[in-house]
């Protein structure tokens, strides 16, 4: 294996697999280097008893143009699966009971989700002042916008779906810059989101649907699809002792390789998409005050259990799934009907469901054991999926520790410690999930800008 490269790439998750495609793609010459023994980071597809399951990320949306075209570019070696056209039916747990999460302006008035104050109060959200705490959290700008009850049953389910998160915790200027900007832009969300529908976008702006997808056969062959066209030749799989090094000119990284060989390789450019808390160890050249700023983000646990029935004998699965508001004191975070999104998830009249468990706010129950776990998802579904006799034919558990990093105020400090590392060491560039958003569409839209600036720059 040759050991110089034009650069080097730390981590093969989504991001990661991204930039290094791009980079390859432009014919500059790429090393992709990660400890796991599979390429995808989080993402996994799995198949069990014929059922066909995820154990990190279940579905993606079409977030960005970035990475509607990477799908694209990748055809025929992975193919989109659009959700049916029952994405659109969600619900959320009110007073113990599935209430459709309103579609429309009428079933806005009629829903009891929602309080009356709160209704009326809504019409008058065009005319508040827009907020000046940058700091705000979603909690305290979702009261002061739109009132307590929707807080509860709408953002904090919504929250919880995407971050499993607190929304007293995320501060909607770095976790949800669209809808801060929506306020600071329009003074309103209302306002801002009737008047963004009359701009005019592109043709390339437009394959940003927002529609859900996966990829036929599951995630999995997204990342499978990107190795394969890189070449698994430029990969380093199974390393371990991963250490960058400062050279008069450029860098070297020194790792140990599965079989346990020492080997060391040089580039004038790397990049690093693994997770804030591996940055210390893997940089240990810098500054121990800058990569404190960076590392300092809290990774909410998740525990996601993918469940399979042969034959499925509870509540319709005639929708996307449902989400549990935290004010509904239950133990699980939400469930994700997947056999009824997707195609070939479950044998015929049975089903295959995700239930995610922990959360930002309920980190106690991601320790507990998996028989423990069992026996709380059992009464849960016994209560609210209609479920009499609990006896899964696949029940797979998943701990991720430290899953989904929470955008709070201390993600100020932590973007400038980032621009900062960069500035001081030319060639370094930092990448991943601890800014520029969590979802898979902005993994792969920062992966495509990482691998555009680095490769003319
Ligand atoms: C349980 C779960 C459910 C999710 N659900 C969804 C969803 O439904 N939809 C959605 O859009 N997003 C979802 N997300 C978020 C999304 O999946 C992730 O943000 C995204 O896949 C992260 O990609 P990444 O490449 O940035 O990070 P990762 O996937 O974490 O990849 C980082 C890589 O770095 C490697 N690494 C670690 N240490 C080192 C080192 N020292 N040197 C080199 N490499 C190293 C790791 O092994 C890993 O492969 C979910 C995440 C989780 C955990």
């Amino acid at each position: 294996m040759e050991n110089k490269y034009d650069i080097i790439v730390l981590g093969a998750g989504l991001t990661g697999l991204t930039t290094s495609y791009y980079i390859h793609k432009s014919g500059k010459k790429v090393l992709v280097i990660d400890p796991n023994s599979h390429v995808g980071g989080v993402i996994q597809t799995d198949a069990k008893n014929g059922f066909l399951f995820e154990k990190g990320p279940n579905t993606g949306i079409l977030g960005s143009v970035e990475i509607a075209e990477l799908i694209e570019d990748l055809h025929p070696d992975c193919e989109i699966e659009v959700g049916n056209k029952i994405v659109d039916k969600r619900f959320i747990l009110h007073n113990a009971k599935w209430q459709p999460l309103p579609a429309g302006l009428s079933q806005g008035v009629t829903t009891p989700l929602f309080s009356f104050k709160d209704k009326l109060r809504l019409l008058g959200e065009p005319f508040r002042k827009p907020g000046t705490n940058d700091n705000e959290t979603l909690a305290e700008l979702v009261k002061r916008r739109m009132g307590q009850s929707f807080l509860d049953y709408a953002i904090d389910p919504f929250i919880l779906g995407v971050y499993a998160g607190d929304p007293s915790y995320l501060v909607p200027k770095y976790a949800l810059p669209k809808l801060y900007n929506l306020e600071q832009d329009y003074g309103s969300f209302i306002g801002g989101a009737i008047k963004k529908k009359f701009i005019k976008t592109s043709e390339r702006d437009k394959k940003a649907t927002r529609k859900i997808f996966t990829i036929k056969g599951g995630l999995s062959k997204l990342a499978d699809a990107i190795y394969k066209r890189i070449g698994e030749e430029k990969f380093i799989l199974g390393a371990t002792n991963i250490e960058v090094g400062k050279l008069d000119k450029g860098y070297s990284v020194k790792l140990f390789n599965a079989n346990k060989e020492p080997l060391e390789f040089q580039s004038d450019k790397i990049i690093t998409t693994t997770p804030a808390f591996q940055l210390e160890n893997l940089l240990p050249f810098v500054e121990k005050d800058l990569i404190k700023d960076v590392q300092n983000v809290f990774y909410a646990p998740v525990v996601e259990v993918a469940i399979g029935f042969n034959k499925w004998e509870g509540v319709s699965l005639d929708g996307f799934g449902g989400l549990i508001p935290h004010k509904e004191k239950r133990d699980i975070l939400g469930v994700m009907y997947m056999s009824s999104l997707f195609e070939g998830r479950a044998p015929e009249g049975g089903a295959l469901i995700s239930v995610f468990v922990g959360g930002a706010r309920r980190p106690e129950l991601t320790k507990l054991s998996d028989e423990k776990i069992k026996k709380l998802v059992e009464k849960e579904f016994k209560e609210l999926m209609g479920v009499e006799n609990f006896n899964p034919d696949l029940f797979e558990i998943s701990h991720h520790n430290r899953a989904i990093p929470q955008y709070g105020k201390e993600s100020k400090e932590r973007f400038a410690a980032v621009k900062s590392i960069q500035k001081e060491y030319p060639g370094l560039f930092i990448g991943g999930n601890l800014y520029d958003g969590i979802g898979m569409a902005d993994r792969v839209k920062q992966g495509k800008q990482m691998a555009d600036f680095v490769i003319n720059n």
